[in-house]
Order: structure tokens, then sequence, then C-alpha cells
């Protein structure tokens, strides 16, 4: 690992500040990813601002009805809320079918929403990676893709985002809330992380200094009945194939409103709009699953080894909303 300057923020425009003093400089916050990334000398920091002191640990309602989660609120303690497993449970499922329980214990909501693509190529500094050396060409479209993306990707880059609770909560209309060098913002979650295009480096559309403080969730009625199903190689500690988190709202048998997100086919937590749009106000079947789900990954484009993702992704939608109306054969 290459040497780095440590400094512990007691706020954020403290942290703010500090960060500001290097290019190179990042955030430190469970550090499960950042410290691996570093010994593999793919991240290299000179300056790491620890905030663990800084962004808060609580999970509070808000006056909309809606709820706050702060930053540093570990995954542990997120999947474990009574709160958030009681209104979102689509949240807590999400979390505890990520990492370990010692991983969860340490990682941040902050943290686990900037976590950086496991693509192979990009953790080794001996292969080309445009994400990793912008313009170094990807080594993936030619090579072991079996994991990566069939929505949304660009001749330069084919990875996917790796956070399950991105997926969640993209699919809960989740807003992220920031502070930064220009004050501070607030950006629906489904647009804090980016397409690769031609800038794959850039995963998301924080600026440098940027730090999230919390996340807030709508008040969702029907998030009550939720779910969040992951499909992976094997039952733990993997990253997901093809995930789904859904949400529905029946009324007399009609899908009134509808809630679905998928992971591991892009960039982005990939939030099912077509889907959702062709679903609302009619029956939920399966015939008008399938045809709902078909119509969302009629612009997938597979890699050499993923073509499979395809009708997965189509009958993890179908079987997840079929079972969230309780009518799955
Ligand atoms: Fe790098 Fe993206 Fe290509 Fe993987 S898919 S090698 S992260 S550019």
């Amino acid at each position: 690992m290459r040497p780095f300057r440590y400094e512990r923020a007691t706020d954020p425009a403290g942290a703010v500040a500090l960060l500001a003093r290097s290019p190179q400089a990042a955030y430190l916050g469970g550090g499960t990813n950042l410290v691996d990334l570093m010994k593999l000398d793919v991240a290299r920091p000179d300056l790491l601002v620890d905030v663990r002191g800084v962004t808060s640990r609580a999970i509070e309602e808000l006056p909309d009805g809606g709820v706050r989660i702060g930053a540093g609120v570990s995954n542990s303690d997120l999947a474990a809320d009574p709160l958030i497993r009681r209104r979102y449970p689509v949240v807590a499922q999400a979390v505890l079918a990520g990492a370990s329980t010692q991983l969860r214990n340490l990682a941040t909501v902050g943290g686990n929403l900037l976590q950086r693509t496991r693509c192979v190529y990009f953790q080794d500094v001996s292969t080309a990676c445009n994400k990793r050396e912008p313009g170094s060409g990807c080594s993936a479209i030619e090579g072991h893709n079996r994991d990566l993306a069939i929505l949304g990707t660009s001749p330069d880059c084919i990875a996917t985002h790796p956070s399950d609770l991105a997926v969640a909560l993209a699919a809960m209309d989740a807003t992220v809330q920031t502070v930064g060098p220009d004050g501070s913002r607030a950006i629906p979650l489904t647009e804090l992380h980016r397409l690769p295009g031609s800038e794959p480096q850039h995963d998301n559309v924080l600026t440098h200094g940027e730090l999230i403080t919390a996340v807030d969730l709508p008040p969702l009625p029907f998030a009550a009945r939720s779910y969040y199903r992951k499909i992976r190689d094997r039952a733990s500690y993997a990253f997901a194939l093809v995930s789904v988190a859904a949400a529905i709202d029946l009324a007399d048998g009609q899908v009134r409103d509808v809630r679905i997100a998928l992971g591991g086919v892009a960039h982005k937590p990939w939030r099912a709009t077509r889907a959702e749009d062709l679903l609302r106000g009619g029956p939920a079947t399966e015939e008008r699953l399938r045809r709902a789900a078909e119509a969302e990954l009629a612009d997938a484009q597979p890699q050499s080894d993923n073509a499979f993702k395809i009708p997965l992704a189509r009958n993890a939608i179908v079987r997840t909303v079929l079972d969230l109306t309780g009518t799955a054969r």
C-alpha cells in the first residue's frame, strides 16, 4: 500500500475543507471497499479524511412520514432497524443479501452507495481498464464478462454496480442528501449513479469533496409490501448476477402502483420504468408481467458470456412481483 496522510474530521464542513486540500484525497467511512482497493493499488489517495464521527448514525422519521437514514449508519443497524423492517422491508432484505456480518458491521450506508465495481479487470492493475485508467481500453469486452452488464453499456465499459442497497433505494424513490464545496443538495437516488458512456471513470455525479450525509425514504405505504430477490452463484457472500427490488399496490386486483428496480445488469441500479408503466392500470397476471419484463429488457445487449442474464432478469421480475401478489405458482 502506498503512503497516505490521515485526518479525522469533526463535522461535515470540516470534512469538506479537509478534502479540498488534495485532488487525490478521499473520504474514509467503514473502509471496507476503499482499503481493499488501496491494497490492490487501484485506489491511490494521498489523504484519507475520516468521516466516521461526522455523518449521522441515526434513523429517524421525517415530518412528511418518510424516514431519514444517516450516512454513517452501519449496514447491520440499517437491516435491524424496526422502522425500516416494517415500512421498507425491501431495504433490510437487500442489505442482508450483501457481504458478511463482519463487513455489514463496519460498512456504512454512504459507503455502500459509493462502492466500486467488482469487475475483475478493474481490480487487476496489470490489465487495461478504462474505469481505472481512462483511455487504456476495456479488457472485459473480449474477456471474462459473465458477471457484467447487459443494459446501458458503452464501448468503453460494461461494468455493473455492486450495491444491493442501492437497488432497493432506487425502487423506493430515495433521495440522497449531500454537502460539498458548493453547499448542500438533494439528488434522487436514481440519478446518483451514472451510465458509463465515454467516461466510465466517473461512477456517479458527485463532485470532488461532496459528502453523502443522509438518505431519505419518502412515505410509500405500499412499500410495506416489498421484496428483494437476489440471484447469485452461491447463497452468501456473492454479488448479484441479477437482483430485483419490487413493491406493488393492488386495488380490486388492479395494479394501482408498482416499483421495480434491477441490480447486476447495469453500471447503475436500473429502475424498470418501462415495465412499471405497462403494468399500472391492469391486473398483475403472469402474462402481463412477462410482457412488461420483456419490454424492459428489449434493449439489452449481452456480451459473449452473459446472454443468460436476459431471461434470468425477465423471470426474476415476473416471479418477484407474482410473489408479492400472492399468486405465484
Ligand atoms: Fe474496466 Fe469497465 Fe472494462 Fe471492467 S468493464 S475492464 S471496469 S472499463
